[in-house]
């Protein structure tokens, strides 16, 4: 979502006349658009302050913009630590920040502007072509959340959940795919909580981006297990252009510890999801978030995630050792030990990398559908991914960006399949 905010900040700032520049001394203006979800957030913008400072040390300061979650999170506490910053932005007041800097050019005063003004940022974006012209595009279709889980920061950075105008969404993935767009993923922090006006649902949207002429694929992130309703199931069945691949973030096999976080479900209801997208499906696969060592954890809870994991066999899961977010009810607990954490999570790990060894392991040999995105510099080799979302290198001589390309697999690694074009009918993996 944070690459999709900062390019609507740069579509922003260059209706007020700015531009890019990737020479990073010639800039007079630099936008730090933060993401509050990983651990040490709040330092690393320092650190990155840091380093402007010194490039910029015997010449005029530059305008420094701190957005996002963490300017949200920090607000006022930023501008005070460190004077060097001149504004703060929450993530549903980017919109303004045209405005706000014409202001802070000729009033020189600090600003803080971090209010919930999520309806009239995206009245103001869609008056804003998008200018993001990459094959696959994201578009933020939700944000906010109201699950309040125990340990995340989002209720509190990105405010209630909010679902854009339907009519808003399709006519920006219209836009997207005139400009070369072939592949659109829905965004929101519950992407499938989507409800606007109780009439349009997130099944509505995939069910018209479908019918699409010139798109190709359709994906989202990130669910909440709770809102995988039957209607967005079964988009699993109808629309061929929606990806076999779903991220549905279990964070722990536990019923004691999914309690304990808040989450709302428990392993049964979530297999229960697993079972009839696989019923519906049979080429869907699965990824997923954990958070292991949570407070609380015993050694049972952690072999009831085990268990899970090898009962579901994912593909490129994420995993981390529980670490506290300032302000939410988690930070209060007592921490579990580090040493034990470590060694769940390099087991959990070891088993997540089997799984999805064996899964690249299936593709050696076989033809598979590849959407080009780029190509390699000074190589003759491209980028796409497959289906399933696994990144692919391959060779070939002249192709197009944004073709579905045949692609044959020759080898693979841990993250990467590796192949040769070909131009032989499809035969996916
Ligand atoms: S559902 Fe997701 S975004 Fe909402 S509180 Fe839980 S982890 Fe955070």
């Amino acid at each position: 979502m944070n690459e999709y905010d900062s390019n609507r900040i740069y579509d922003l700032t260059a209706t007020i006349g700015f531009n890019k520049t990737n020479i990073k001394k010639e800039a007079d203006c630099f936008v730090i658009n933060t993401c509050h979800i990983r651990e040490k957030a709040t330092e690393k913008v320092y650190d990155e302050i840091g380093r402007v400072k010194k490039d910029f040390k015997y010449s005029k300061k530059p305008i420094i913009i701190v957005s996002g979650c963490v300017a949200q999170a920090e607000s006022d506490e930023m501008i005070k630590r460190e004077p060097y910053i001149d504004m703060v932005i929450g993530p549903q007041s980017y919109h303004k920040i045209g405005d706000l800097i014409l202001k802070y050019e000729r009033k020189k005063e600090k600003v803080n502007e971090t209010e919930f003004d999520v309806v009239e940022k995206f009245d103001t974006l869609q008056k804003i072509p998008n200018s993001r012209n990459k094959v696959s595009s994201y578009i933020t279709i939700q944000e906010g959340c109201d699950k309040f889980c125990h340990f995340c920061v989002v209720p509190y950075t990105r405010g209630p959940e909010y679902s854009r105008p339907f009519e808003q969404i399709i006519d920006e993935a219209k836009n997207l795919i005139d400009k070369g767009a072939k592949e659109i993923i829905l965004l929101g922090q519950n992407v499938n909580a989507y409800n606007y006006n109780k009439k349009y649902k997130l099944s509505s949207l995939i069910r018209s981006l479908n019918n699409i002429k010139n798109l190709e694929r359709i994906r989202f992130t990130t669910s909440h297990p709770k809102d995988m309703s039957d209607d967005l199931i079964d988009c699993y069945r109808d629309c061929e252009k929606l990806m076999p691949v779903l991220h549905l973030p279990i964070q722990s096999g536990s019923n004691k510890i999914l309690k304990s976080m808040n989450r709302k479900h428990d392993r049964e209801y979530y297999m229960s999801i697993i079972e009839k997208l696989k019923k519906i499906n049979k080429n869907i696969k699965i990824s997923s978030d954990f958070i292991i060592g949570y407070p609380g954890e015993t050694v049972k809870d952690f072999k009831d995630t085990i268990e899970i994991v090898e009962k579901v066999g994912f593909i490129n899961s994420y995993s981390f050792i529980f670490s506290p977010r300032p302000g939410t009810p988690a930070a209060e607990k007592k921490l579990n030990n580090l040493i034990e954490n470590e060694k769940r999570l390099i087991k959990l790990q070891n088993i997540l990398e089997n799984f999805q060894h064996e899964n690249n392991k299936k593709y050696l040999q076989k033809k598979c559908e590849v959407l080009i995105e780029n190509k390699l510099e000074k190589q003759a080799k491209y980028f796409g991914r497959t289906q399933h979302m696994t990144p692919v290198i391959f060779e070939a001589n002249n192709c197009r960006i944004g073709e579905l390309a045949n692609v044959k697999i020759t080898s693979f690694n841990q993250k990467n399949l590796f192949g040769i074009y070909t131009v032989n009918n499809i035969n996916a993996a």
